[in-house]
């Protein structure tokens, strides 16, 4: 036989191997299943590290070309807008979008000013002192009978000062 293990030949391991008393070829076996055993775990997480090493290197390689197409598509896309002097669509999408989450919790607010805000008026008064617009029959009738009317246009609040007078 020409298989050597570690510069011995197989043959003088094998006849030693059968010199051996029984406990002592026991404790070989144990011991050759032990490294083996060994190697195999030490294959297994260096064939598990290889592979972790190679799926992040495709994995990183994967990011960097997106990276670079990414940066390559915007630099094409602002050449684009550029030349073309175009507004590019998704930027304005966008700041509408913000303008609106911006206007959204300040439009509630004035809806329920005008009826704190309350203006004196005479019974009979027939102009919106705060946007000019004339009551209608309407706002004139509530304001006259009821003694309190909100402008239609712009949501003020009027009462009358002659039903005040009553009152007292
Ligand atoms: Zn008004």
């Amino acid at each position: 036989m020409d298989v050597n293990i570690f510069g011995v030949p197989l043959q003088e391991i094998v006849d030693w191997f059968l010199v051996q008393p029984l406990y002592g070829q026991i404790l070989v076996l144990i011991g050759v299943i032990a490294v083996l055993a060994l190697a195999v775990v030490i294959a297994y997480y260096v064939i598990k590290g290889v592979a972790y090493l190679i799926y992040y290197l495709l994995k990183g390689i994967y990011y960097l070309l997106k990276g670079i197409g990414l940066l390559f598509y915007k630099l094409c896309e602002a050449l684009y807008y550029a030349i073309s002097g175009k507004e590019k669509p998704n930027a304005n999408i966008q700041e509408q979008q913000g303008v609106e989450v911006m206007q959204k919790p300040v439009q509630q607010v004035p809806q329920l000013q005008p009826q704190k805000v309350v203006q004196f008026v005479d019974h009979d008064a027939a102009f919106c002192t705060e946007c000019g617009n004339e009551f209608s029959q309407a706002m004139a009738q509530q304001l006259h009978e009821k003694g309190f009317v909100y402008c239609i246009n712009c949501g003020k609040g009027f009462k009358s000062n002659f039903m005040q007078i009553e009152v007292q």
